[in-house]
């Protein structure tokens, strides 16, 4: 339309200007013909059928794609609604690789951590990606707060964590002096990286091995088309024999539109941070963490060294009003009445409404925040912090008002739904994509690798 009105007669640059637009529709084709080069090679059944097609870009579906392109051959796209990679909960999260302290033995989220945390500690030295195995404090600062610990530090020790150390009121100025604090546990193995550089360095092994990653495409229908599927985006239709969902925020959404009951709800929960101002950086040496409520799946507020320098403070959860919502203010009436409409939401709400409101509370009352970090450190005056961002976390709710704690992988017939891949997703990206290819490979007939 704007090429048409600066196209209108009378105008004196005319002829350049239609020359410039077939050129630009010349440059278009030639781009998309080089984006779709990859769909034609490998065992496609037709000139642009993929075997797999991956929706959503995070540091999940990303990881996925990397272990399928190296154990198998295949021709496989990933299909990214915004315009780069690790747009939402990867590209805005804590930047932490957890060491599997929190996670019940034996849970899908405890076995993936504890592999994925090595495997990323390997990725990143390899990849040269800036990382940096810090090591965490955990800090008990009352009584009531010491079973809990205890806990932690039982779980720690079957999850097979090295290091771990239980540590007096001393001993925790020891490792971080400014802290307050009755009893802690040191954590060695903890670290931090930045995600979207990890998700990043993914593409580019998915990309070199042949693989296509199409940003701007939102997936917004799905049909069958024999024995492929055909997903609709805005970019035009994509056949592929196979599909993978690591849709994040909107997973839930993303598996109902191919015909599969989630049996769940993605609630989304803002996590607010607060940044240190420069002066005060030296208050925090590392990672210092609350000792968490174990009801929940949040780790509290605490305070966490960044990659690239400073000290975020954070994140709170809050619920959101809107899946990709990063501020109070943001509204959707579709996710508003999804959420208020779903029969576990109010269950949920019912069982938690108390901890809600002092969430609230404390998203719009700085001091309220500024009073949960004091507790970790007292020095922290209310002007050494100020807001820095936030992100949305994808918290699974299922129909009984339950929050749904493990990773949730849902095979369907040819295809597979992440459908739970909250906190420590990032840290065990590496290992759920292998785990992930592994299921692949038992459903959908793919051939390995040379
Ligand atoms: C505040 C916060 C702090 C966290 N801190 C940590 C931490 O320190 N360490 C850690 O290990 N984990 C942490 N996590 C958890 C971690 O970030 C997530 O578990 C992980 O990023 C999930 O990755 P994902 O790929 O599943 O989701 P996402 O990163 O959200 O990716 C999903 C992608 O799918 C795309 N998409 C959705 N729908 C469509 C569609 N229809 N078509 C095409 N594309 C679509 C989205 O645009 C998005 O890019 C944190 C999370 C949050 C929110």
């Amino acid at each position: 339309m704007a090429v048409r009105r600066i196209l209108a007669p009378g105008q004196p640059a005319q002829h350049e200007m239609r020359t410039a637009w077939w050129v630009a529709q010349a440059a278009q084709v030639l781009l998309t013909f080089i984006a779709d080069l990859p769909y034609t090679s490998g065992m496609t059944q037709s000139h642009n059928t993929h075997d797999v097609a991956i929706i959503g870009g995070g540091i999940v579906g990303m990881a996925t794609a990397m272990a399928l392109v190296r154990r198998y051959h295949v021709s496989l796209i990933v299909l990214e609604q915004e315009s780069t990679l690790a747009a939402h909960q990867t590209g805005n999260n804590s930047g932490v690789i957890h060491s599997g302290l929190y996670y019940k033995p034996g849970s899908l989220k405890a076995k993936n951590c504890l592999v994925g945390r090595e495997a990323m500690y390997r990725f990143c030295q390899e990849q040269g990606i800036a990382h940096d195995r810090c090591g965490k404090l955990v800090v008990a600062v009352d009584e009531s707060e010491l079973p809990r610990l205890d806990e932690l530090e039982r779980r720690g020790n079957a999850n097979g964590l090295k290091g771990v150390r239980r540590l007096c009121a001393e001993e925790l100025r020891d490792y971080e002096p400014h802290v307050a604090g009755i009893a802690g546990l040191h954590v060695p193995e903890t670290g931090i990286v930045d995600y979207k550089q990890v998700t990043e360095a993914y593409g580019r092994i998915v990309t070199d091995a042949g693989g296509t990653l199409r940003t701007e495409s939102r997936v917004t229908g799905f049909r069958r088309a024999g024995s492929d599927f055909v997903l609709t985006t805005v970019k035009g239709d994509v056949p592929c024999r196979y599909l993978i969902n690591c849709g994040g925020l909107q997973c839930d959404r993303v598996a109902r539109l191919c015909g599969v009951e989630p049996g769940l709800q993605v609630v989304p929960f803002r996590g607010e941070y607060y940044e240190l101002v420069p002066e005060r950086w030296g208050l925090v040496k590392n990672l210092i963490y609350p000792v968490p409520d174990p009801r929940f799946p949040f780790l509290g507020v605490h305070f966490t060294r960044m990659i690239h320098g400073g000290v975020e403070a954070g994140p709170n959860a809050v619920l959101a009003m809107r899946r990709e919502g990063y501020r109070r203010t943001s509204f959707s009436f579709r996710d508003s009445l999804q959420m208020l409409t779903y029969r576990g939401f109010w269950k949920m709400a019912w069982k938690y409404w108390r901890t809600g409101m002092s969430e609230l509370h404390r998203s719009f009352s700085k001091k309220a925040f500024h009073h949960a970090l004091q507790r970790l450190i007292p020095e922290l005056r209310i002007e050494d912090i100020h807001p820095h961002g936030a992100g949305v976390r994808a918290q699974a709710l299922d129909p009984s008002g339950a929050l749904v704690d493990d990773f949730r992988f849902v095979e369907a017939e040819r295809m597979i739904h992440v459908l739970n891949a909250p906190s420590p997703a990032a840290t065990a990206s590496i290992s759920i994509g292998e785990t992930i290819a592994e299921l692949a490979g038992r459903n959908f007939s793919l051939p390995l690798a040379a």
